[in-house]
């Protein structure tokens, strides 16, 4: 109970809400300059999407020697991943292992959501409320609660009659799960999808896999992690976490080739092969062409389609899931450890929503629109979120007219940075819209834009300021700017959770900043250089 809590009533520096990779972090970086920091987490324990996401089969898709902190070497040093792609209790224990390191958990308040963030222009502070009765007060609020957190819940008619059990992928229980001698439904086939399937099809004793849309799959070749390569990367953490923060990704990748059109095609499909070979997000970042050219992009999806027909076994489903409803590279492409192999078990049947559609849940399982019904035990859903306003809009945070930041983005976010937006005051969005975001590894771009807002602040104790927002013309040059780069991208073009469209006229906005990370850096550190241009402090 927090009317108990000795927190209650407090006034803080900065209230960080939420108590994953960038929420970890952020309570470290701001006790280190002396301020006084609160967490708010919903979950019992550090971690974020990384707790929430328990799911069987729950990895990440970029290297685990990048998808890591690098703002203190030996913590780099210190810590040995055990495989090339870490799966998620792994991810898990690391981030446990750094809170309690940087003795981040004491500064915690677990198990309670914001449910209301109030800003006050008299006295410049945030009233913060919790679902468990806290309230405080903070000058500074920085959101690290995730872009991608707040889960689509399922909402199929029926679903409460189901007399089996169902899960979230996105909300997997702590508690062990029985799928082992079960029939079980998963819908959906993104990235979680994708990792579910494939792990739960080895336990299961029936897969289904509804699939609405085909995704792009690449294989991520994981194995046990290189610890002579990881000892390299260790003996020089500063210079490769400088080289990193000049990537396009927050990554390290093979380099890119340049155009398709300085080669033949015999070398493009040679190229093709060794990215495939090599795995991973590396074939979105082969030609600076791909993501532009219709017709350059075609050739390398009608690469992956060769691979899907050459791997699974049925014609039929072979047929189904090959990824033919938009361009590759322009939703996110799923890394996976034998997705397509699956399908040639025994014991997994793909359904195809488009051609049947999900009618409802009944007691003993699904009933398609075509009258067919699937016996099923267990239904797991993997939807997806409500990216980047779900949580924010959870938070329910409110400015001096009584409205939130999603109330003044009907048309699409507008920030300066991704990082703040007008009207709202000492208010910091990490990783938020019009940043590289989803875009980019997170955990490097937590950490560079918590690194940014730490000398903000810094900034304003040394001179005496006690807020800040962007002005409206930063913020309006900043959504061109995003925009412009945007606009020839097919990416731009096609519906998915990085793309706001406006119904009315179809008009477009894409929601990441698309310059690449390095860019994004060049540009916050501009600013810094140029005294915080952009921002207005009083
Ligand atoms: P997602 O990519 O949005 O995929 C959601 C899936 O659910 C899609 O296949 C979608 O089909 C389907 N779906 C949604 N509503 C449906 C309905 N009513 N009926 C049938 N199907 C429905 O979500 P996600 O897989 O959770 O991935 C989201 C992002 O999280 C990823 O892009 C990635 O950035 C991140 N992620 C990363 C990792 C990793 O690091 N390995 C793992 C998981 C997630 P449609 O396509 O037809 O809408």
């Amino acid at each position: 109970m927090s009317t108990g809590d000795e927190r209650n009533g407090r006034h803080y520096d900065v209230v960080v809400v939420g108590a994953g990779m960038g929420g970890i972090y952020a309570i470290h970086r701001f006790r280190s300059q002396g301020l006084s920091v609160l967490g708010i987490e919903g979950a019992p324990d550090v971690g974020g999407v990384w707790y929430h996401n328990a799911y069987p089969g729950a990895r990440v898709d970029i290297e685990s020697a990048n998808y890591c902190y690098f703002f203190d070497p030996e913590l780099y040093r210190e810590w040995s991943w055990t495989e090339r792609y870490a799966a998620q209790p792994e991810i898990l224990a690391y981030l446990r292992h750094v809170a309690d390191r940087y003795e981040v958990r004491p500064h915690i308040a677990f198990e309670q959501w914001v449910n209301g963030a109030q800003w006050d222009p008299e006295s410049n502070r945030y009233h913060v409320t919790t679902d468990a009765g806290l309230a405080v007060t903070a000058q500074f609020l920085v959101m690290t609660s995730g872009q991608l957190s707040k889960a689509r819940d399922p909402d199929f008619p029926g679903l409460a009659d189901f007399r089996g059990e169902w899960f979230q992928t996105s909300h997997w229980p702590h508690e062990p799960v029985q799928l082992a001698g079960r029939r079980v439904g998963v819908i959906g086939t993104g990235s979680s999808g994708v990792q579910t399937i494939t792990a739960v099809a080895k336990e299961a004793a029936h897969l289904h896999v509804f699939q609405r849309t085909p995704n792009y799959s690449v294989p991520a070749y994981n194995r046990p992690a290189d610890q002579r390569k990881y000892a390299r990367l260790a003996s020089k953490v500063e210079e490769v976490y400088r080289e990193i923060m000049q990537t396009p990704g927050g990554l390290i990748l093979p380099p890119g080739r340049g155009s398709s059109k300085d080669y033949t095609a015999e070398q493009i499909q040679q190229m093709l092969e060794e990215r495939w070979a090599f795995g991973g997000q590396s074939l979105l970042s082969l030609f600076t062409d791909q993501g532009i050219d219709p017709e350059v992009n075609e050739v390398v999806a009608e690469f992956v389609r060769t691979k899907v027909r050459d791997t699974v076994r049925d014609p039929e489903t072979a047929e189904r899931l090959v990824p033919d409803a938009y361009p590759i590279g322009v939703r996110r492409l799923c890394i996976d450890t034998g997705y397509y192999e699956t399908f040639n078990r025994d014991n997994v049947t793909l359904v195809d929503l488009r051609e049947e559609p999900i009618e409802r849940l009944v007691p003993q399982g699904i009933r398609l629109a075509s009258g067919r019904e699937i016996e099923l035990d267990v239904v797991i859903f993997a939807l997806g979120f409500e990216a980047f306003t779900g949580a924010l809009d959870g938070a329910d945070i409110r400015n001096e007219e009584g409205r939130r930041p999603s109330d003044n983005w009907t048309r699409g976010p507008r920030t300066f940075l991704g990082l703040t937006t007008t009207g709202f005051p000492n208010l910091f969005l990490v990783t938020g819209p019009a940043s590289p975001s989803v875009l980019a590894n997170m955990n490097v771009a937590n950490v560079q834009h918590l690194d940014f807002v730490a000398d903000l602040v810094a900034h304003m104790r040394e001179r005496g300021y006690e807020r800040v927002e962007p002005t409206v013309e930063a913020q309006d040059e900043w959504t061109e700017h995003v925009a412009s780069i945007a606009e020839p991208m097919l990416r731009r073009k096609v519906d998915n959770y990085m793309v706001h469209v406006n119904r009315d006229d179809d008009s477009r906005v894409f929601i990441p900043y698309p310059g690449g990370f390095g860019d994004y850096v060049t540009r916050c550190q501009a600013v810094v250089d140029d005294g915080y241009a952009g921002f207005d402090f009083k």
